[in-house]
């Protein structure tokens, strides 16, 4: 598909998925035979069948990433040289932008101008940024003795097991593969059964572009079977996990029962977004909230889906909230139009109107949508939906619904607000409005939260570390600081004599 604006229906329907695993290089079948059908959230089609990997098979993925680590036909390349090499894979990534955009939009649900503007773009971008990154960074000599040298040297770990979820599969695959790659080490990924496609063509794509085989594998399959044995894998040196908090503590088990691999988490959120009364704009806070939680269908970790407005502007901003709310409605993900896809499948659907029963059953007041919508195509679709008069102890303020579910919550004073926000077993992101400065800057601080945002809650960059507080995880994606995660750190000591 080469044209600029093609039409999405027709790809759609000459679309032929290959859910072979990829290792050393190569499309299998997993060893047992086994696939499971990979079925679209747009309208219940069947994509393809993919390979059911199990035990059998990520011992093969990690056995073929570990003899490309060992012989050193990517680790020992010059800095200089894997950055050309991921250069070439950031370019074929967007030169492949219709297919990859196509496989993601049908594979998860979320429209088609999103998976080709956010998507793509984003994992392309984060390949790139850790390539040019890795001729640039130095390590260090550390000030001991003159009789005495001491390198501080950082070198890749070895076998990286990334595991990732479906709400963002490429872009999550991305945040692990850039520094883990860059930093020279082997990776075998294993996508979520929800969305297991993209990541496929990203391993051949990467090959194509000139990385040595075995040094990116991917193994599909199912959390309890191929996600845990990765997990427990005796030669896999470090776990990049994206997903919920549930298995994100499974994975300190696996990690703890095998051999203490490093275990890097990236878990969930139920982010707090803060309205003071001294903020100037309501409507655009209000707006933006609006935006931000219900782009991609409320699937994101970082939702703003507790919204803590002061008592005095309340009404003022709900109005705004409950005109804006309508604008997110779903339609065709393939339409180029619509500004909700599809929430991922049946399962997650269920979970959503469950916990939009919940808000009810527990008093809270629902101002719009509330009802799953298109139920016709046979995809699952949700309207976008928000609760007010909800307390900080009700479930839909307390749990990660993971999906359009804003839940608005009243308060009186500072004080009250930075209480609640903070009373969450998550931590991952947050955000405060307020033009009285020092107000800002104090509530900023207090917040506990990986990122506190302040009049706004967009922004995002390569530059900057993402990740959480609390049960939201540990590690950190993105930025320079992502290198920490798959690499060592060494003490070299040299004597030196003669002085
Ligand atoms: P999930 O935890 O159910 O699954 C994530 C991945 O783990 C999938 O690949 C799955 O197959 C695998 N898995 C499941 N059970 C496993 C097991 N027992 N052993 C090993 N692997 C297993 O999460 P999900 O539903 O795919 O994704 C949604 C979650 O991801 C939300 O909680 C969201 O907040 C979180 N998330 C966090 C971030 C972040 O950066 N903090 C970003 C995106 C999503």
């Amino acid at each position: 598909m080469n044209a600029r604006t093609p039409d999405w229906h027709v790809a759609a329907a000459a679309m032929q998925a290959d859910g072979r695993m990829f290792i050393g290089g190569k499309r299998l079948h997993a060893q047992a035979g086994e696939t499971f059908d990979c079925l679209s959230p747009i309208d219940g089609r069947k994509l393809g069948a993919v390979a059911r990997g199990r035990t059998a098979d990520i011992d093969a993925a990690v056995a073929s990433a570990r003899s490309a680590f060992e012989d050193g036909r990517w680790a020992k390349k010059a800095p200089a040289v894997r950055k050309k090499v991921l250069q070439r894979f950031s370019e074929k990534i967007l030169a492949a932008r219709d297919e990859l955009a196509l496989l993601e939009t049908l594979d998860m649900g979320k429209p088609i101008q999103y998976s080709l503007a956010v998507d793509v773009g984003a994992v392309a971008r984060t390949i790139a940024w850790y390539a040019e990154a890795v001729d640039k960074i130095y390590d260090e000599i550390a000030p001991t003795a003159h009789t005495a040298l001491a390198l501080i040297t950082r070198e890749p770990m070895g076998v990286i097991g990334a595991v990732v979820p479906w709400n963002y599969p490429m872009i999550m695959a991305g945040w692990k593969l850039g520094p883990a790659l860059a930093a020279g080490n082997s990776v075998v990924l294993k996508p979520s059964e929800k969305s297991p496609l993209t990541a496929l063509r990203l391993a051949e794509i990467a090959v194509e572009a000139g990385l040595p085989e075995g040094v990116f594998n991917v193994v599909p399959g199912y959390g309890h079977e191929a996600g845990e044995a990765l997990a427990l894998h005796m030669d896999v040196d470090a776990i990049g996990f994206t997903g919920s908090t549930r298995v994100g503590r499974k994975m300190l088990e696996y990690a703890g029962r095998s051999n203490l691999k490093r275990v890097y988490n990236e878990l969930g959120g139920k982010s707090a977004f803060v309205v003071f009364e001294d903020y100037a704009d309501i409507a655009r806070a209000a707006k933006t909230v609006a935006g931000s939680m219900f782009f991609n269908q409320g699937e994101s970790c970082n939702a703003p889906s507790r919204v803590f407005v002061h008592e005095s502007v309340a009404d003022e901003f709900l109005a705004v909230v409950a005109a804006e709310a309508p604008k997110y409605q779903p339609g065709d993900p393939l339409s180029g139009k619509a500004a909700m896809g599809a929430i991922v499948d049946a399962v997650q659907l269920q979970t959503v109107l469950g916990y939009i029963d919940a808000g009810h059953r527990e008093g809270a007041r629902m101002l719009t949508g509330g009802k799953q919508v298109r139920a016709e195509t046979g995809g699952f679709f949700v309207e976008p939906t928000v609760f007010e008069g909800v307390t900080n102890q009700m479930k839909i303020a307390r749990e990660e619904i993971f999906g359009p579910v804003m839940s608005v919550i009243r308060f009186k004073t500072e004080d009250e607000a930075v209480a609640m926000a903070n009373d969450s077993t998550y931590g991952l992101q947050a955000s405060v409005w307020s033009h009285n400065i020092d107000r800002a800057h104090r509530v900023a601080r207090a917040l506990h939260a990986g990122t506190v945002h302040v009049n706004q809650y967009d922004e995002d960059d390569m530059t900057v570390p993402f990740g959480g507080f609390k049960q939201s995880g540990n590690g950190r994606d993105k930025s320079l600081h992502a290198f920490d995660k798959y690499t060592e750190l060494k003490t070299t000591w040299i004597r030196i004599d003669g002085q």
